[in-house]
């Protein structure tokens, strides 16, 4: 750890979902904006070592980093706001922590003294912390969970100590809030920040900025209550105002003098924020000229959540093109070759996602079908693409039943199946797996590099001959199929350098086909949107002016 490394703990409050993960990320913004570099980190209170097996109803979207380890959706935020370079030690869980004291203990490391939480678990939790600090100005750290949780206080009592090791100039407190409007009283009530800045005061931690989470600016009135029930000082206490565009949370945060309090505290000499570009791009999303609908057809539809990066790809896509991204998400299991029509009529381009499990996917096989005859833009991610090939062999290539594997495993045509065998480019080995490995230890997981075909839509998109994305998956496309498939139509635009890996699919003769068995979503950013992403609303735009 650099000895000039400056620390800031973002903890929340009150409630969960205030956008704890958003303002960790916005403050990574505003810190970049002014020279600093970051990194962001994630602490989460739960067991899971991590949160691959998590289901997504539950705990929203799976985020996946370059390494290949499988985190929480924050950490996308931290890649879509920042430069920051995130890795596997940018998430730790409870269980991760346990997992790695325990180990030691079972190693003998301890010497046979009593291991405990303070100060073995409370040590790992710094130590984890200080993985991140080389080389940065400034590490930012959310801690997962609100205060008054039973689950975060290892990591809060660890957080609290790290000031006295580190320096208190080089230590920041900022503690994420609620502040209700409360219609009856016709007032914002500041009661549930005093109790909740009481219950962090009580383990030890004094907040140094207070975000107040609210649907309108404070006045210098309430902002001098706050600020001293809770003992900061007025411009400490910063207006986290409600906001259409989560792009705008910095320049909210901005105008209210995060950034200024924080160098300020934290003793930082730094150029003024240049933040035109953030400036620009609210604009654009907020006032764009064209819109386009897109029906996002999966399983997860009533957890917007489970498809945030997706989500925001989309919304790049549409800056891109100048245009608002209406997304209609469409349960798979309502769609049948009936209802097809009826419930995608609306469609300009057609999304299927990636996904897990049975459930749906002969509604999403209907989709396919329908975007392919119908010449509707298509983008199938992961699932999606396997949903694709499954539907073009059955309908095109007359193999009644195709199937991936993964849900029919006596299918006649195994057109994506489950590969035992394969050469990894990243670890440069033979990679082996079966039906009895490990859940979770058996996918293709992380950066994968990919060989572009010419003359293809994903060529066009990517303008190189070489990229790099991320993957998230068990079953693979089954080459035995491959010339068959072809001479039918179906073009196999990208593989893994050696061709054993198909990465892309599209479909000949189609305005925008195309499938990927990679995860695009988790490298778009906003000042920088994912080709494929901007080629599809591109497409989809114009298949929308075709209809008017
Ligand atoms: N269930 C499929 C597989 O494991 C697709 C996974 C995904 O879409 N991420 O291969």
């Amino acid at each position: 750890m650099a000895s000039n490394t400056k620390f800031i703990f973002v903890t929340g409050g009150v409630l969960s979902s205030l956008g704890k993960g958003l303002a960790s990320a916005a403050i990574g913004t505003l810190l970049e904006s002014r020279g600093l570099t970051v990194t962001i980190q994630k602490l989460d209170p739960y067991i899971n070592v991590d949160p691959g097996t998590m289901n997504p109803f539950q705990h929203g979207e799976v985020y996946v980093l370059d390494d290949g380890t499988e985190t929480d959706l924050d950490l996308g935020h931290y890649e879509r706001f920042t430069h920051a370079k995130v890795g596997r030690n940018n998430n730790f869980t409870t269980g991760k922590i346990y997992y790695s004291v325990i180990s030691k203990e079972r190693r003998g490391d301890y010497l046979g003294g009593t291991v405990q939480v303070i100060p073995h678990i409370t040590d790992e939790i710094k130590n984890s912390i200080k993985l991140v600090a080389d080389g940065v100005d400034v590490v930012i750290v959310e801690i997962g969970g609100t205060i008054g949780d039973i689950e975060s206080l290892p990591f809060l009592e660890a957080i609290r100590q790290f000031k006295a090791d580190a320096g208190k100039d080089n230590v920041l407190y900022i503690h994420l809030t609620l502040v209700p409007y409360i219609a009856t009283a016709g007032e914002v009530k500041t009661k549930p920040t005093q109790h909740s800045v009481k219950e962090l005061r009580s383990i030890g931690i004094q907040p140094d900025i207070l975000l107040c989470r609210t649907d309108q600016y404070l006045s210098k009135e309430i902002k001098s209550k706050i600020a001293l029930f809770c003992d900061v000082s007025v411009d400490a206490v910063i207006t986290a105002k409600d906001v259409e565009c989560i792009y705008e949370v910095p320049l909210i945060f901005h105008k209210e003098g995060l950034d200024n309090k924080i160098v300020e505290l934290l003793n930082i000499w730094t150029r003024a924020p240049v933040l035109e570009d953030w400036e620009q791009l609210v604009q654009s999303v907020k006032a764009p000229k064209h819109s386009v609908n897109i029906a996002l057809v999966g399983k997860y539809v009533d957890l917007t959540d489970s498809y945030k990066s997706l989500n925001e790809a989309l919304t790049h896509g549409g800056i891109a093109n100048d245009a608002r991204v209406n997304i209609t998400f469409v349960d798979s299991e309502t769609i049948d070759d009936k209802s097809c029509s009826q419930l995608l009529v609306d469609a300009d381009g057609i999304l299927i996602p990636g996904g897990f499990g049975a459930r749906g996917v002969e509604g999403k096989i209907c989709a396919a079908k329908y975007a392919r005859e119908n010449k509707v833009p298509f983008f199938g991610i992961c699932l999606g693409m396997q949903i694709a090939v499954a539907e073009f062999a059955r309908n095109v290539a007359e193999m009644p039943g195709a199937h991936s594997q993964e849900f029919d495993v006596d299918t006649p045509y195994p057109v994506i199946y489950l590969m035992v065998e394969w050469y990894d480019d990243k670890t440069g080995s033979i990679q082996r797996r079966d039906v009895s490995s490990d859940k979770g230890g058996t996918m293709r997981l992380g950066a994968y590099p990919c060989i572009i075909k010419k003359e293809t839509s994903a060529f066009r998109a990517y303008g190189v001959a070489e990229i790099s994305e991320r993957h998230r998956h068990r079953y693979e496309f089954n080459n035995a199929y491959k010339a068959v498939l072809e001479e039918k139509g179906l073009v196999v635009s990208g593989t893994s350098p050696n061709g054993e890996l198909v990465e892309m699919i599209e479909v000949r003769d189609h305005p925008w086909f195309l499938g990927c068995q990679f995860h695009p979503e988790f490298k778009s950013r906003p000042m920088d949107p994912h080709p494929l992403f901007r080629e599809f609303i591109r497409a989809a735009l114009e298949h929308a002016a075709t209809r008017t």
